[in-house]
C-alpha cells in the first residue's frame, strides 16, 4: 500500500485515488524566461518518479504540466508573489525578442532537457497564455460570490473571507499579520490580499483585455485555470518545489476552492530544494548549473538522475561533484551488471536458484513508504552483490538471469535509466561475448583468448572481473 507524505496534513497517508486505477496529477511547470536548471530537474524528477510508481503499481495517470509563459511578478523575498519585475518581459529586452519567441526558445529547451532525463512526457503541457479566459472566468465567480474585488482595474482576491488560508504552508492570516513582508498595493484592502488580475502599465507587451481592464493574470490563477480545465475540480495529486508551497499553492487552494465549492486537490507532494554551497538553486539569483555543465564535466543526464534517486524527495541536497561521481560508478556497476544478466541469460546454464520475490518486496516496501527511492536503490544494490556473487562462484543459472533481467526492467520502469553502455554495444559483440562465455566454460582457453582478440579487434575489450565479463568501448 502506498503511502504519500501530504504537505498539507503533514503526515504520511494511504494513497486511494478519487477514482479506480485512475489518478490525475498536475505538476508546476517551468516559467519559460531563461534555462531550466537542474534544481528544477530534481522537481520535475519528483514528479516523474510519483507517476512511474503509480503506474507500476497499475494506476493509469493523467499528468498535466503547465508553461509559464506570462511572467511571473514576484520579488522572490516578498510574500504574496504579485510584486516585482516581470521576468518574462525582463528576458524579451535584453535577448532582444519578443516574449513569445523568449517562451518557445525556453520550452523547447527545457523539453530537451526533460528527454535527456527520461522523464516521461505529461501528456499535456498547457501554456499559461492560451488559457486567460478560463482564468477570466474564475476571477469574475470570485468576484459575483464576494471572495474578490476590484479596484482601479486590479482583482484582488480577499484572504480574510476564506478560513483555511494558511493551512498547506502555516501562514495563516495571524501569522502573516505578525510576520511576512506583505506588499503594499494602493489598490488593494489588506495588505495579506493577493492578486488575480493587474492593469497593465503601457509599456507592458503580454497583456489582454478583461472585464476590468486591459491587464495580465497574477501568477496563481493560471495553475488554478489549467488544472481544472484539463483535470476538473478536485484532482488527486499535486506536485511542485518547496519555494511553491507559499504563497503559490496556498493561493491556488484560496482561489479554486471558493470558486468551485469543492476540495481542491487530495495529495500536496513537495520536493526539497537543490542547493549550491547550502543556498537555494536558483534562476534569479543566477547560482545555478544547466545540465550542459554536468555533461561538460563528463558526466550524463543519467548519472545525474542516479544522483537524485540517491536522496529521498524530502530532504534538501547539497549539490557536489563527489557525490556525482558516486553516481557515475554506482550507474557503471547497474550497467555492468544488466550487461552480464543479458549475456548469462542467453547461455544454457544451470545452477542455484537465486530467490528475487524477497527484493521485489524489499523493493517495493521501500516505494511505497513514501517513495523511498534510496532505499530502493540500496535494495538494487545489494541484489547485485549477490548475484555477482553468485556469478563469480559460476554458481547463476540462464534461467536465474532471466528472471533478474526481467525484474530489473520491471524496477527500472520506475528508476528509468536508460543505460548508454549497453545501448553502444552492438548485438554481435555481445554475441561474440556470449560465445567467449561459452569457450570459458568449456575451459576452451585457446577459443576464449581468440574471441577476446576478435573482439578487441572491434574496438571493444573485454575484462574478466569477479562480477563476470564487463565489456566496453575501447576508449
Ligand atoms: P520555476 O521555473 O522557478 O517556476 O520552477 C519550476 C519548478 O522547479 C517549481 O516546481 C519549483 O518549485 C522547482 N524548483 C525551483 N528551484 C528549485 C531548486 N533549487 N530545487 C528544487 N526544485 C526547484
Ligand atoms: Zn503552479
Amino acid at each position: 500500500m502506498l503511502y504519500l507524505y501530504n504537505t498539507l496534513s503533514k503526515s504520511k497517508e494511504i494513497f486511494n485515488s478519487l477514482h479506480p486505477g485512475k489518478v490525475g496529477m498536475y505538476s508546476c511547470g517551468p516559467t519559460v524566461y531563461g534555462y531550466v536548471h537542474i534544481g528544477n530537474i530534481r522537481a520535475y524528477l519528483l514528479s516523474d518518479t510519483i507517476r512511474r510508481y503509480l503506474e507500476y503499481i497499475g494506476y493509469e495517470v493523467r499528468l498535466i504540466k503547465n508553461i509559464t509563459d506570462v511572467g511571473h511578478l514576484t520579488a522572490d523575498d516578498v510574500a504574496q508573489g504579485d510584486s516585482g519585475e516581470d521576468k518574462m518581459l525582463a528576458a524579451a529586452l535584453k535577448e532582444k525578442k519578443t516574449p513569445e519567441e523568449i517562451a518557445k526558445f525556453y520550452e523547447t529547451y527545457f523539453k530537451n532537457v526533460e528527454k535527456q532525463l527520461n522523464i516521461i512526457p505529461a501528456q499535456y503541457f498547457p501554456r499559461a497564455t492560451a488559457h486567460v479566459p478560463q482564468m477570466i472566468k474564475i476571477i469574475e465567480g470570485l468576484i459575483e460570490k464576494g471572495f474578490a474585488y476590484e479596484k482601479n482595474g486590479n482583482v484582488f482576491f480577499d484572504v480574510t473571507k476564506f478560513e483555511d488560508y494558511g493551512e498547506l504552508s502555516g501562514n495563516t492570516l495571524e501569522n502573516l499579520k505578525v510576520g511576512a513582508r506583505l506588499e503594499e498595493h494602493p489598490d488593494k484592502n489588506n495588505p495579506w490580499d493577493f492578486a488575480l488580475w493587474l492593469k497593465a502599465p503601457s509599456e507592458h507587451i503580454l497583456k489582454w483585455d478583461s472585464p476590468w481592464s486591459i491587464g495580465y493574470p497574477g501568477w496563481h490563477i493560471e495553475c488554478s485555470a489549467m488544472s481544472t480545465e484539463y483535470l476538473g475540480n478536485t484532482i488527486d495529486i499535486h506536485t511542485g518545489g518547496e519555494d511553491n508551497i507559499f504563497p503559490h499553492h496556498e493561493a491556488e487552494i484560496a482561489q479554486t476552492e471558493c470558486f468551485t465549492g469543492q476540495k481542491y486537490v487530495k495529495y500536496w507532494v513537495h520536493g526539497r530544494h537543490l542547493l549550491m554551497n547550502g543556498e537555494k538553486m536558483s534562476k534569479s539569483k543566477g547560482n545555478l548549473y544547466k545540465l550542459e555543465d554536468i555533461i561538460e564535466k563528463g558526466f550524463s543526464a543519467m548519472d545525474l538522475r542516479l544522483l537524485f534517486l540517491s536522496s529521498h524527495h524530502r530532504s534538501q541536497m547539497d549539490f557536489s561533484w563527489e557525490a556525482l561521481a558516486q553516481a557515475h560508478k554506482n550507474l557503471q556497476r547497474i550497467n555492468d551488471f544488466v550487461f552480464n544478466l543479458e549475456v548469462i541469460s542467453k547461455t544454457e546454464k544451470d545452477g542455484d536458484s537465486f530467490d528475487i520475490v524477497s527484493y521485489r518486496e524489499k523493493f517495493e516496501a521501500a516505494m511505497d513508504d513514501d517513495l523511498n527511492t534510496p532505499l530502493s536503490l540500496a535494495v538494487l544494490y545489494e541484489m547485485i552483490t549477490n548475484i555477482n556473487k553468485q556469478i563469480a562462484e559460476d554458481k547463476l543459472s540462464a534461467t536465474d538471469a532471466k528472471n533478474a533481467l526481467a525484474f530489473w526492467k520491471k524496477i527500472n520502469s520506475v528508476f528509468g535509466f536508460v543505460l548508454q553502455g549497453q545501448a553502444e554495444i552492438p548485438q554481435e559483440i555481445k554475441d561474440l561475448v556470449r560465445q567467449r562465455e561459452l569457450a570459458r566454460e568449456g575451459k576452451d582457453f585457446k577459443k576464449s583468448d581468440e574471441l577476446r582478440a576478435l573482439i578487441e579487434k572491434h574496438g571493444f575489450i573485454v575484462e574478466d572481473s569477479k562480477d563476470g565479463p564487463i565489456v566496453k568501448p575501447a576508449s
